[in-house]
């Protein structure tokens, strides 16, 4: 039996963006996905995307999952290619869809009928289907308006194709079709579903995470570097780039008052986010923050943090409770590693009162103290920079 994944392209199109752009990034990013995991023909014709295996040794359950992970795709199937003939049809349907079938009760056969030379019509194909399988599997029953199952059979101008029921995808938008941002990551939960978020909407990342060695060992790094990797099967392949941190955080510890040193430290965070995001042509930075959460996640303390960049900072977790987030890093499969237990730059030197209603102009003031300039150039002189998604495969 041979196993395809059928995506269909009408559902996925957006009222206002442009069609055409949308298809052909989708399709390119469905290429170079299935390209990790084997060698597929990707076939676009009638609406429909076919993503044919080439090798019998290609695992479908890691296909599957790989499409599942591609925004743009709202709905999908796996289908079984047979033979255009009723004979075929009914036994490849009744084997291929054995396994559902037994779980079930009830069902509906759909047929369409795209290749019009088909000798029977489309009601007459699933007539003949229903029947068979209604003999085949005596459990079973047929419901019309509420089935357990929807089978569909399709004659295609190439093969027919039998498919029970359709997966959901991961939504959103192709990646690619919304410009480019840069992600602020730490190790935590918040920041890889706060890119995840942001990924989803079409943006292209840029990743950046500040370490402060040796307060934070290389371990903390490369737990990033995995959080990213999970990320990038969704958001695709990313430059991420570490800034040394160290000497800025022992300035502020040294020539500011303690109880603005979250702030400052963010505020740093944020102007060199913003260089090497213009850098790198992004047009947005996006962090993980949650109103709230944390003494510098308050108005007050956001709006001190936002003054320092110019881009427009994209939040997309600001209105969401811990559970909230914590259930989609579960899904996107970047909890385990996040509470991994690393230090992140943040919580090496936090404050033990912080401050949660800062004034600007008394942030100003303590930065003053410090030689801004200087301390961003050497930064930005030090970057280490770390492909992610580059070719690498889930093991
Ligand atoms: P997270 O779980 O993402 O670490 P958090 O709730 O712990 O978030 P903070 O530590 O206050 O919150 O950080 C807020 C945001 O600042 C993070 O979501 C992230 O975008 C950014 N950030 C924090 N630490 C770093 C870091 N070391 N490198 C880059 N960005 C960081
Ligand atoms: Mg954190």
């Amino acid at each position: 039996m041979k196993e395809i994944i059928l995506l269909k392209l009408g559902e996925m199109v957006l009222k206002g963006l442009n069609r055409s752009t949308f298809e052909h990034v989708l399709l390119k990013n469905i290429k170079r996905r299935m390209a990790r995991i084997g060698k597929f023909e990707i076939r676009s014709a009638q609406s429909t995307v076919y993503i044919i295996p080439q090798d019998d040794m290609i695992d479908m359950d890691e296909a599957v999952e790989a499409v599942g992970k591609i925004f743009g795709v709202i709905t999908f199937s796996r289908a079984c290619e047979c033979e255009k003939n009723m004979d075929s049809i009914l036994k490849t349907a009744a084997e291929y869809l054995a396994p559902q079938l037994e779980m079930i009760q009830t069902f509906k056969v759909e047929s369409k009928r795209a290749d019009k030379s088909f000798p029977l019509k489309s009601p007459q194909i699933s007539a003949e289907l229903g029947g068979y399988l209604l003999e085949k599997f005596p459990h079973l029953r047929v419901d019309v308006h509420h089935p357990d199952l929807e089978i569909t059979v399709e004659i295609r101008d190439f093969a027919a194709y039998v498919r029970g029921g359709v997966i959901p995808g991961a939504g959103g938008i192709p990646v690619g079709t919304g410009g480019r941002a840069a992600i602020l990551i730490s190790g935590g939960i918040d920041s890889p579903v706060a890119a995840w978020s942001i990924a989803k909407r079409g943006v292209e990342l840029t990743a950046v995470h500040f370490a402060s060695p040796p307060y934070t060992s290389e371990r903390a790094e490369q737990k990033v570097v995995d959080l990213l990797t999970r990320v990038s099967e969704y958001a695709g392949r990313m430059m991420m780039f570490t800034v040394p941190f160290t000497h800025i955080q022992e300035e502020i510890r040294e020539k500011c008052p303690e109880d603005l040193f979250t702030l400052i430290m963010r505020r740093f965070m944020m102007r060199i986010a913003e260089r090497i995001a213009k850098r790198e042509d992004c047009a947005a930075l996006v962090t993980g923050e949650s109103l709230g959460q944390v003494a510098s996640q308050t108005i007050q303390a956001i709006a001190c943090t936002d003054a320092a960049a110019s881009m427009p900072v994209f939040r997309p977790l600001i209105g969401m409770d811990k559970a909230e987030i914590v259930a989609l890093a579960r899904k996107i499969d970047t909890f385990d590693i996040s509470i991994q237990p690393y230090e992140d730059c943040c919580t090496v030197f936090t404050p033990k009162h912080p401050r949660t209603r800062p004034d600007p102009a008394m942030i100003e003031e303590a930065e003053a103290a410090l030689d801004a300039d200087a301390l961003i150039e050497e930064c930005m002189a030090n970057l280490k920079l770390t492909k992610i998604g580059w070719g690498s495969r889930r093991s």
